[in-house]
This record gives structure tokens, sequence and C-alpha cells, in this order.
């Protein structure tokens, strides 16, 4: 059995079994993609006394840096169930599709995200090349061009702040009748003079002209009407989801889905850990994961020295 098993193998699951690994314990990782959201990442600028890396490259870098402890790494594995230890100081489980069942005495979850996606024309073909997501990573890009974001939620009138105070004009686009965050963000929202909000819209299509985004099209919901913007960006603001469908029922999630943690990531149930973007911690980034990852991995090992062999 591992002393400490990390199930995701994206930035948080790296630093936790790096840590771990480091004070000469059983360590494992297992991971349906080793180096997680990462890989599909362009540039990378804010991955703090890095100026600009490109995701791949610090997808293999984790890899290596992981690798150099002996680590052992299960990748191209799915977890389908968590079995938590039925008596302290015992065992937790972790189902893998392939029929497969790793045992461990901790566990650092840290499955990640994803950002929910609006499936329109233009949107895949222009990911990364206008398409963005994460406005602290990709609005400094965008300085002084006309972006819009969609989502009326906290997230999209946060991300349409933000990048008023960047890019030249931002369009922020509702599907609803009326925006659904806060008030107060709403208020800061109207009393931005760059900004032009848009409910009951439906956004249809992302154009370009083959190498990037030139618009979008959206439907006006109450008059049917067509309509087109000439912009340079789109930051798609429509949820994160987190990778917890294989935990429900086992841990305690929040409303959305995040795994519930405290200060030291220790999860609802004994000995089992979480960390990153799959948890509750607020402000999805690369350095908070790799933070909170290493965080967890000194929570389990301190768990692991004072809880006694069932
Ligand atoms: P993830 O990176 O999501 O890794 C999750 C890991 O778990 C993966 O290995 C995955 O395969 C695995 N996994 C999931 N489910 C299972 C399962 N059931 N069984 C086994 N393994 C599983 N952040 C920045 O700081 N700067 C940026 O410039 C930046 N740009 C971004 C651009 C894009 C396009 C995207 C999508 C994100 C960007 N981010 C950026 C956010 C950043 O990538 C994430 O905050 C970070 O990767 C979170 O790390 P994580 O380890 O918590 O999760």
């Amino acid at each position: 059995a591992f002393d400490v098993l990390v199930v995701g193998g994206g930035p948080a699951g790296a630093a936790a079994a790096i840590y771990a690994a480091r004070k000469g314990i059983r360590t494992g990782v297992v991971a349906e993609r080793f180096g997680g959201q990462v890989l599909d990442t362009m540039g990378i600028e804010n991955f703090v006394s890095v100026q600009h890396t490109e995701g791949p490259k610090l997808g293999l870098a984790l890899e290596e840096h992981v690798r150099e402890y002996g680590v052992d790494i299960m990748n191209l594995q799915v977890a389908t169930a968590l079995i938590p230890a039925a008596t302290p100081g015992g065992l937790a489980e972790v189902k893998l599709a392939s029929g497969a069942s790793l045992k461990a005495k901790t566990i650092v979850l840290s499955t990640g995200a994803r950002w929910r996606t609006m499936n329109i024309p233009g949107e895949d073909t222009y990911r990364n090349k206008g398409v963005a997501f994460c406005p602290h990573c990709d609005g400094p890009l965008f300085k002084g061009k006309r972006v819009a974001v969609i989502g009326g939620g906290n997230s999209g009138v946060e991300a349409a702040i933000d990048l008023a105070g960047i890019t030249a004009h931002v369009t922020l686009i509702e599907f609803d009748s009326r925006l659904r965050a806060d008030q107060v963000l709403q208020d800061k929202l109207r009393s931005l003079r760059n900004v032009t909000i848009i409910t009951s819209a439906q956004t249809t299509e992302v154009t370009g002209d083959g190498a990037r985004v030139t618009g979008l099209r959206y439907k006006d919901r109450s008059t049917g009407a067509e309509r087109s913007v000439d912009l340079e960006g789109v930051f798609v603001q429509i949820g994160l989801v987190p990778n917890t469908e294989w935990l429900k029922g086992t841990i305690g999630l929040s409303p959305r889905g995040e795994i519930e943690v405290d200060a030291r990531g220790q999860t609802s149930a004994p000995g089992i850990f979480a960390a990153g973007d799959v948890t509750t911690v607020p402000y999805k980034q690369i350095v908070i994961a790799m933070g909170e990852g290493a965080k967890a991995s000194l929570a389990a090992f301190d768990h692991l020295i004072r809880t006694a062999p069932a």
C-alpha cells in the first residue's frame, strides 16, 4: 500500500507528490492525463518567477520533477470510486476504470476542474486564438482590444470589470433577461464607460478569419433577430465544473460540487485530503494549485506520523 496516493496529475497533484516523496515515504500518482489543464494552455505569464512559458513545457517539467523522486506514476488511469478507511489508521481504496484498485494510508485528491463550454461553432476552432477562459491569465493579451464576456453570473461580471481596465471595450452577454451577479458587482459594472451589457442574448457562433477571432453572433431572444459584434476576444465564463462526479456520496462536497476542505486541505473523511481546482479554495490558478498541493501533502504526512496503524 502507498503511504500517500495522489489522484490527479496536474500542478496540485505534482506538488503533492513531490512533497510526499521528499519525506521518503511510498508515494504514487494516478492520473487520467498527467499535466492536467496546463497541457491545454498556450502562453503562461503568471507562473511567478518564470516570465513566460508554455503549457506543454510546464507539463513536461512537472512530470520530470515528480519522476526524479521515484514516484510511481500511473498515467492514463481513471479513478471511479473512493472508499475511505473503515477504521482510523486503516487503508483507503481507490478503484480504477481498468478494474484495478489501489490502497493507501492517506490520499490527496487533486482531480481539477474543467471550464464549461458553449458548444457553438468557432469556439473550439479559435480556442487560444481569441477564445479564452481565464481573465487573470489571458486578459493582458487583449490590451487595447475589444472583447466579449459570455455569462452574467459573478465570474462573468467580475471578468468584465477586470477586462474593462485592460481592454478598449467589453461586451457582456447574458442568456437570461437579467444578470445573476451580486448587486454590488452589477453596480460597479454599470458604472464603467467602456462596457455594453446585452441580456436575453444567445451566443450562436464565434466568427474568425481562419487565424483569429474577428467577432461573434448572437440571437436576441426577445425578438429572434440575429446580430453580430466585431471584436478580437471572447472570454467564456459560464462555469467551472469540478471533476468530482466519482466522489458523490463519499466525502463532503459544496453545492457546486467542489470538495470541501479546511485550511490544511483536510476533507470530511480522516486521511483524505484535497487540493487545487477541485476544492472550495477560491481562485483557480497554477501557483495556487501548487501551493495547495504542497500543503495537503504536508497535512497528509502529519496525519501519518500521528496515526497508529489499524
Ligand atoms: P488540473 O490541472 O485540472 O489537473 C487535474 C488532474 O486530474 C489531471 O491530471 C486529470 O487528468 C486528472 N483527473 C481528473 N479526473 C480524474 C479521475 N477521475 N481519475 C484520475 N485522474 C483524474 N492558470 C494560471 O495560473 N495561469 C495561466 O496562464 C492559466 N491559463 C489557463 C488556460 C486554460 C486554457 C485553462 C483551461 C486553464 C488555465 N489556467 C491557468 C488554470 C490552471 O491550468 C489550473 O488552475 C490548474 O491546472 C489547476 O491544477 P490542478 O492540479 O488543481 O488541476
